[in-house]
């Protein structure tokens, strides 16, 4: 399904650290596209992943991750297919995935979630402003491509949105659903328990593929593994903390062994870290 036909680039010394996920790269980043299926394809810049679908009437773009990468694939798109870039979608506004989206605003309309765009302006995101917001759903149609922008609710941040390719029965979706995997280090802007209210939203969409931000592809059940994981983890944290137990504490007796296969190893604790913050944040100790 997935067929690499493309080269890596090594751009010397244009590496940028990317904000947050895995480990910076020592040298020149790693990008390469690759078709996914049909007229979808993956883009990779290093541990980054962003997806674009080529139409006859030009291409429906995703994050743009930074301002080299953007560089790089906007001139792989003009060279390889011979069409514009006419939508640039940011998945959610986090500047990792979302900086350099001037690069495409030559021929792009950029969408987002209507909370991104205060996000972006407030954080002062080095990137394009969306020109379009929406709040539920929005429908892109584009050469015959029918691309939905859903808003699932509050989860790795206030804005994240999922983007359904009904054809090819994808579902990109950025930072909330980690495919066999913990989720990153200590929930940084994280809501609970909306996030696991978003995974059954997730569940309830028609698709088979996922296609998250970071790492390899993944099918609706990771969905629901991850949602169990939240729910897991959260009941967990929550029984020892109730019963007076201390961060420390609970960062030995949480296991979880279910999920023991999953990596990163060290942001298992991480994570019991930053789940403890959110439950004790809903918590009041009696008087
Ligand atoms: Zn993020």
């Amino acid at each position: 399904m997935r067929k690499h036909f493309t080269s890596i680039a090594f751009l010397a010394g244009l590496a940028l650290a990317p904000a947050s996920w895995a480990q910076a790269p020592a040298a020149a980043p790693v990008r390469e596209i690759s078709k996914i299926a049909g007229e979808v394809y993956r883009f990779r810049n290093n541990n980054h992943f962003s997806v674009f679908a080529v139409t006859p009437a030009g291409v429906i773009a995703t994050d743009p991750i930074n301002a080299d990468a953007a560089r790089w694939l906007k001139a792989e798109i003009a060279q390889r297919f011979r069409q514009p870039v006419r939508y640039l979608v940011y998945s959610h506004d986090h500047a990792d995935h979302i900086s350099g989206g001037e690069v495409f605003a030559d021929t792009a309309l950029v969408v987002a979630h209507e909370n991104a765009k205060s996000a972006i302006l407030g954080e002062k995101r080095p990137t394009a402003l969306p020109q379009i917001t929406f709040r539920d759903r929005m429908t892109i149609e584009l050469g015959g491509t029918t691309l939905e922008l859903i808003y699932v609710g509050r989860n790795h941040s206030d804005n994240s949105i999922v983007l359904r390719f009904p054809r090819e029965r994808l579902l990109f979706a950025v930072d909330f659903i980690p495919v066999n995997s913990y989720t990153f280090r200590n929930f940084p802007d994280a809501y609970m328990p909306d996030w696991i209210e978003s995974l059954r939203r997730v569940e309830a969409i028609d698709f088979d593929t996922l296609v998250p931000g970071h790492g390899a592809l993944g099918s609706k059940a990771n969905v629901t593994m991850f949602r169990e994981y939240l729910q897991d983890l959260r009941a967990e944290v929550t029984r020892h903390a109730r019963e007076g137990k201390s961060l420390d504490e609970i960062k030995q007796l949480v296991t979880l062994p279910k999920y023991a296969a999953w990596g990163p190893k060290d942001w298992f604790p991480l994570n019991i870290e930053g789940m403890h913050r959110l439950v004790q944040g809903q918590r009041v100790a009696n008087p």
